[in-house]
C-alpha cells in the first residue's frame, strides 16, 4: 500500500475510501481461540468448523398433516375410494401394521408412514364412517408427506464456518440431537474517549465542557454486534493517561477502538504513545465525514483510533470497524445491501474525490415506490442526522453534484445503528 509509505511524522497520508478499506482487510485474521461450548452458549458467535449433519433430519417418513395414510394406487382418479382403517399412527408411537390393498390408516401429524402407504390424504377431506373413509378423487400421489432427511441429510453441511448462531441455527443443532458446537470465542473490545474536554455524565459541565457521547454509541454498536465491551471511561489529553490506557486495554481485550485525538493537532501526542507500543498508521481518509483515522496494532491488540466528532465516530465505525471486527470475530461477512433509489432532496453539493456518507431516509410512498431523502444538516457533529436516518445516502470518488431525482446509491442501516 504505497500510500502509507509515504508516512511523515507531521503530516499524515491521505488515502481514498477503498484503499483505507483493503490496507484493513489485509491486515486483519480471525482470532484463534476456538471453544467447545454448550449450543445455547453459541448464541451470537461464529462457527469455527463446518458442522455437518449425522443423521436424517426428519429420520423418517413421516405425515405433514392430521388425517389417513393411504397407498395412492388405492385411490382411483375419477371415482370416490372406500378404505378400511385398520389402525393409527401416532408422533413417536409408530403403527407397525403392514397397510394392505384397499385399507388406510389414520395418521397424526408428525406420525411415521405405515408400511404399505405413499400419501395422507387430510382429514377435512374424507367421510369417515365408523372403521370405513370415504375419499373423493383429485388427491396427488405423494402429498402431505415429508421425506427422511429433507431437511438435512446425513452428511450434507448442516453450518458453514463463519456462520452466526441465530435462533434458528441452535434449532439446527438441536434436530441434530448435538450437545456442543465449536465456535470462536467472543471479541472483546476495549474503548475510551479522549479529549480533556469531555465530562461524564453526572459531572458538572464547566466552561467549554460537553459530555461524552461517544462512548454511548460506540457501547451501542458494539453490544448490538454481541462483543464483550469494556468501557474505559475518557482519558485526559495527557501521555501517562494515555499510556496506561492502551496498556491496559491492550492486556485486557482483542481490540481497541478510541474516539478523539487523531487530528493533525492531536495526532503527535497519541501517535508519540503509540509508536513505542505497536504499530498505528495514521490516515486522512477522502471521506466525509471522519476523515482522520489510525489503524493498526498496540501489543496485540487490534487499534482503531476514530475521529471524535460524534457522526463521523458513527459513520467510521460503519464503514471500517464493523467489518474489520466481524472478520476477525469469525464470521464470514456478505457485502452490505446497495440500492439505487431516487433522490428527493433538492440539491446534495458533493466534491468530486472523497466518499461521502449523507444521512439518509428511505420512504416508500402510496404505490410502494421507494425513494431517498437527505435527513436535514448534516455536520459531523449533529447526532440527530443519525438518529432520524434509517440510510446512507454513498456518494462515491468521483460523483459530483446530485440533483432532484438523480438515482443514488443507498446502504439501508442493518439495526446496528
Ligand atoms: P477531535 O477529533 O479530538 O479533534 O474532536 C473533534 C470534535 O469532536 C471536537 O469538537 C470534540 O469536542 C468532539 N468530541 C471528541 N470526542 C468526543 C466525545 N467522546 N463525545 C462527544 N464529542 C466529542
Ligand atoms: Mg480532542
Amino acid at each position: 500500500m504505497t500510500n502509507t509509505d509515504c508516512f511523515s511524522a507531521t503530516t499524515p497520508p491521505t488515502m481514498s475510501f477503498d484503499q483505507a478499506h483493503a490496507f484493513i482487510s489485509e491486515q486483519i485474521q480471525v482470532i484463534s481461540c476456538v471453544n467447545k461450548v454448550a449450543i445455547r452458549s453459541a448464541l451470537g458467535l461464529y462457527i469455527a468448523e463446518d458442522v455437518h449433519s449425522t443423521i436424517n433430519v426428519p429420520s423418517h417418513i413421516n405425515s405433514a398433516m392430521d388425517g389417513y395414510a393411504i397407498n395412492a394406487k388405492d385411490i382411483p382418479v375419477n371415482a370416490e375410494a372406500r378404505l378400511d382403517v385398520a389402525g393409527t399412527s401416532f408422533a413417536g408411537k409408530p403403527l407397525t401394521l403392514n397397510i394392505m390393498p384397499g385399507q388406510c390408516a389414520r395418521i397424526m401429524t408428525g406420525g411415521v408412514m405405515p408400511a404399505g402407504t405413499d400419501t395422507v390424504i387430510m382429514q377435512e377431506d374424507v367421510q369417515r364412517s365408523g372403521d370405513t373413509v370415504i375419499i373423493q378423487p383429485g388427491h396427488q400421489p405423494g402429498q402431505n408427506v415429508r421425506l427422511a432427511g429433507e431437511d438435512l441429510a446425513i452428511g450434507e453441511i448442516a453450518l458453514k464456518k463463519g456462520q452466526k448462531v441465530m435462533p434458528a441455527e441452535l434449532g439446527i443443532l438441536a434436530s441434530l440431537g448435538l450437545s456442543e458446537v465449536k465456535v470462536y470465542r467472543r471479541l472483546r473490545v476495549a474503548f475510551f474517549s479522549t479529549g480533556d474536554e469531555l465530562r461524564s455524565i453526572g459531572d458538572t459541565l464547566g466552561d467549554g465542557d460537553i459530555y461524552d457521547s461517544n462512548r454511548y454509541s460506540l457501547y451501542g454498536m458494539l453490544t448490538r454486534l454481541g462483543f464483550d465491551v469494556l468501557d474505559m471511561g475518557v482519558v485526559a489529553d495527557c501521555k501517562e493517561d494515555i499510556e496506561r490506557a492502551f496498556s491496559d486495554a491492550a492486556d485486557n481485550a482483542d481490540i481497541i477502538i478510541t474516539s478523539g485525538g487523531v487530528s493533525v493537532g492531536d495526532a503527535d501526542f497519541v501517535k508519540e504513545t503509540l509508536n513505542t507500543m505497536g504499530e498505528v498508521k495514521f490516515w486522512k481518509v477522502a471521506m466525509k465525514p471522519g476523515r482522520p483515522l489510525a489503524f493498526g496494532k498496540v501489543k496485540n491488540a487490534f487499534f482503531f483510533g476514530l475521529p471524535g466528532n460524534p457522526v463521523a465516530v458513527m459513520v467510521t465505525f460503519y464503514q471500517f470497524v464493523q467489518k474489520a471486527l466481524l472478520t476477525i470475530a469469525g464470521a464470514q461477512t456478505k457485502p452490505r445491501l446497495q440500492l439505487q433509489l431516487p433522490c428527493t432532496s433538492a440539491f446534495l453539493r458533493k466534491t468530486p474525490g472523497r466518499t461521502e456518507f449523507i444521512r439518509g431516509q428511505i420512504t416508500t410512498d402510496d404505490t410502494g415506490r421507494m425513494s431517498v431523502a437527505s435527513t436535514g444538516k448534516q455536520g459531523s457533529g449533529i447526532l440527530h442526522s443519525m438518529s432520524a436516518a434509517n440510510c446512507f445516502i454513498v456518494l462515491k470518488h468521483d460523483d459530483g453534484i446530485v440533483n432532484v431525482g438523480d438515482m443514488v446509491h443507498v446502504e439501508p442501516f442493518d439495526g446496528f445503528i
